[in-house]
């Protein structure tokens, strides 16, 4: 479950890569996109810029370069080439890259044109979410700790957190050890040690925090048709602290 210092030095070699990916999507406009048009692009820029493989291809059999998850869906969603973004649309685009046989996991949701208040407001609170959960880690933390800080900044807002769905570790392998929830009691759960490496990418849901998969199998949506956002992160746990290896050139830490 820990990597050595080698193993952290590729995965943020990775994670650098991605963090370009997405750097390359803030400068489109989406307006009038389809979510295959932006898959197209994203495979383009990792296959023949990056010279790396979007590593969600061919994973549990599918066949894309991301995940989109528009308005009410909370994860997993699937591109397609007559899904148009619209003004006022929040999307999250989800993409994990693999270079030189280690895997890094990022996703961002974006505002695309004149997004409403309280869509807006959702976006603000699960990306400082996800940072609260990011700023929970160091040695000797517990999993609980990181779980309850983002379960708390959502709460605080009105918001709920999905259950269903976990960060994960991550190296070779796009999911290993440990699961990592985005809710928990404090100085519960697994204890970081420097050297691991996973995931934190909350759901945050506007309504009720239960969810409901589409017959496709993939599109996971909310029950009562909210909102959800979502931002994630691969971060490593270093000797005092914690690295975030996805982190884009734009980003500052949040506390
Ligand atoms: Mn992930």
């Amino acid at each position: 479950m820990t990597k050595r210092p080698e193993e952290i030095a590729l995965l943020a070699e990775s994670g650098k890569l991605l963090a370009q990916v997405f750097r390359h999507l803030d400068r489109l406009d989406l307006i009038g996109m389809s979510t295959m048009q932006v898959n197209d692009l994203v495979d383009d820029l990792i296959v023949t810029e990056l010279d790396a493989r979007p590593a969600s291809k061919g994973q549990y059999g599918y066949a894309y370069a991301l995940n989109s998850s528009r308005n009410n869906v909370v994860c997993h969603g699937v591109p397609s080439p007559t899904e148009l973004l619209q003004s006022g649309d929040i999307v999250n685009f989800d993409i994990t890259l693999e270079k030189n046989g280690y895997i890094a996991d990022s996703s961002k949701t974006y505002l695309v044109g004149e997004v409403s208040a309280p869509a807006k407001k959702l976006v603000q609170v699960t990306y400082e979410a996800m940072w609260k959960g990011i700023n929970a880690v160091r040695p000797g933390a517990r999993l609980g700790d990181v779980g309850h800080a983002i379960e708390r900044h959502a709460r605080r807002n009105g918001y709920s957190v999905v259950r269903e769905y976990c960060g994960h570790g991550i190296g070779r392998e796009m999911h290993e050890d440990p699961q990592v929830l985005h809710w928990g009691k404090p100085r519960t759960g697994l204890m970081l040690r420097e050297g691991m490496v996973f995931t934190i990418e909350p759901m945050i849901n506007q309504g009720r925090h239960t969810v409901h998969t589409e017959e496709d199998g993939w599109t996971v949506v909310t029950t009562d048709g909210q909102l959800s956002a979502q931002f994630e992160h691969t971060v490593a746990v270093t000797r005092n602290g914690v690295r975030v290896l996805t982190l884009r050139s734009d980003e500052k830490t949040v506390n």
